[in-house]
């Protein structure tokens, strides 16, 4: 049924190239390149690829819908973000199924991320109307206080790994400040952006407000970043990404928030919780097919429940799922496209080469058809140096090291070029304390699986980002603040 059902939406996809959106118009170019599902590798569709004068038409068109946007009240805006959160619940289904097929994700995890979709856009939304509002700071003969603006135009790129929620977390809290957009979305996976503008302009997005150019990040996502007119960057990608965009938006003096990669710990002490630190295991790297910039790639695991635990885990490995995305059941999905499955794969061969252990999986699951399909993997004996414990490799592939003292995890936790997220299973209130203190990440996990929370800070340090996302953080990004002081 489902199977059926996306290729009905996908059916739209192979006439026409998929273009762009600009100044509330949809249209193509004639230089294309083709877009492939990770199912089974057959293209499902030609996607435009911009150049420089489209990404400057874009740009352009986010300028002149600046203004006004900036000076509707929040309320409106409130109003119509609200009203575009219902158009993405209404479309749910199809954005599930065309998510799925474009990226591999599974499908039990993409109607979810649809619908949060929804959520990110109606809980930015509802603090559109405060936003402009500071501080108050008074003094003998003085007062100050502080207003908030929209930053201006803004730049938005996003990755394939879940392109739908990652742009609606990008995107809504910059429509929210007041800020207009152009969106880059990744080549990879263009799909289910261009759903996203269809819904902008028919939710009554005013023209202009939301702009998506589709092409290559060489091209048209390094233009965005040095274009005069986009005055700040939210990327969400790879490090290298990052350092290039810093670079390219030096000249334009550009306000940059990054999301980048991670290489995280999760940290089992021996009086953890097994059960539910064995759940968490499993399901932070094995789930949305380890393609998760907060997947635990990396195992901690104390030394007196080792040889248990790491039984435990062998068995739930080899019993996962993989299959065909659009399976209910399915618990892997295909990686999002070939040349990242050529990535994956790679290591499968470096963990041999540096004298780990394949304790599960290892190969490729060509016996799926000709889809990116990878066996969920598991590494055991390995230590800090390899490779396999220190790159992000960002697939069903989860790397064990071990420990006997809370010194030692943190030393392994922190020996590492990243810092996004952390997860530390024990039952010792103090210890879990001192831990996460020293434990060098933005977000930590106590006892918990990656639970998101979208007042809260979402971020990372080290080559992990730069800046948080989520309540306030997202307005103070997207707007400038001025101190007024009154003499009294
Ligand atoms: P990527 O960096 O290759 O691409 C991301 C986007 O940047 C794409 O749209 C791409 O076209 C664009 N891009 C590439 N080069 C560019 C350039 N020179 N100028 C402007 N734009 C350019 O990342 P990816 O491979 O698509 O995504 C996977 C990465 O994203 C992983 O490292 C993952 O950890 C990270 N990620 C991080 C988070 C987070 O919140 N920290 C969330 C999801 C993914």
């Amino acid at each position: 049924q489902n199977t059926s059902r996306a290729a009905q939406y996908l059916t739209r996809f192979k006439g026409a190239p998929v273009g762009h959106f600009v100044g509330g118009e949809f249209y193509t170019n004639d230089k294309t390149f083709t877009n492939k599902t990770p199912v089974d590798n057959s293209a499902i569709g030609e996607i435009s690829a911009g150049s420089v004068t489209d990404m400057d038409k874009a740009c352009e068109a986010a300028a002149s819908a600046f203004p006004a946007w900036r000076d509707m009240p929040g309320a409106e805006r409130k109003r119509i973000l609200h009203h575009f959160a219902d158009k993405i619940v209404e479309r749910a289904d199809e954005i599930a199924l065309v998510e799925s097929m474009d990226c591999g994700q599974p499908i039990r995890f993409m109607k979810q991320a649809a619908i949060r979709g929804a959520a990110n856009f109606r809980f930015f939304a509802d603090k559109a109307a405060e936003a402009a509002n500071g501080l108050s700071l008074h003094q003998e003969e003085h007062t100050n206080f502080t207003v908030r603006s929209p930053i201006g135009p803004v730049g938005i790129i996003t990755p394939w790994n879940t392109p739908f929620m990652l742009a609606t977390w990008k995107i809504a809290p910059a429509l929210a400040s007041g800020c207009t957009i152009v969106h880059k979305p990744a080549e990879m996976t263009p799909l289910s952006a261009i759903l996203l503008a269809e819904i902008a302009k028919d939710a009554g997005i005013p023209a202009g407000v939301w702009n998506t150019v589709n092409g290559f990040g060489q091209t048209v996502g390094k233009r965005l970043t040095e274009h005069p007119a986009i005055k700040a960057v939210a990327l969400v990608g790879d490090s290298a990404t990052g350092r290039r965009i810093m670079a390219q938006g030096a000249e334009t003096l550009k306000r940059v928030h990054f999301e980048l990669g991670g290489k995280n710990p999760i940290i089992v002490f021996d009086d953890a919780d097994f059960d539910r630190a064995l759940d968490a295991v499993v399901f932070m790297i094995y789930s949305l097919n380890g393609q998760r910039c907060t997947s635990s790639s990396r195992l901690l695991i104390q030394n007196g429940i080792k040889g248990q635990f790491l039984t435990a885990l062998e068995k739930r490995v080899s019993n996962l799922k993989v299959g065909h995305p659009l399976d209910p059941n399915t618990e892997v999905g295909p990686l999002a496209h070939q040349e990242h499955f050529n990535k994956v794969m790679s290591y499968m061969t470096i963990a041999q080469e540096d004298g780990a252990t394949t304790k599960v999986g290892g190969t490729d699951r060509k016996d799926l058809g000709e889809g990116c399909y990878v066996s969920p993997t598991l590494f055991t004996d390995a230590d800090n140096t390899m490779r396999i414990a220190r790159e992000e490799i960002f697939g069903p592939v989860l790397t064990t090291l071990s420990f006997d003292t809370e010194a030692e995890a943190i030393a392994i936790a922190n020996d590492t070029d990243y810092g996004l997220s952390g997860y530390i299973w024990t039952e010792n209130t103090g210890r879990a304390m001192r831990m996460a203190k020293h434990v060098e990440s933005g977000m930590l996990w106590i006892n918990s699986e990656n639970n998101r929370n979208l007042p809260s800070p979402f971020g990372g340090v080290k080559s992990s980002g730069i800046g948080r996302d989520g309540g306030d953080w997202s307005f103070d990004f997207y707007m400038e603040t001025k101190n007024v002081c009154v003499a009294h």
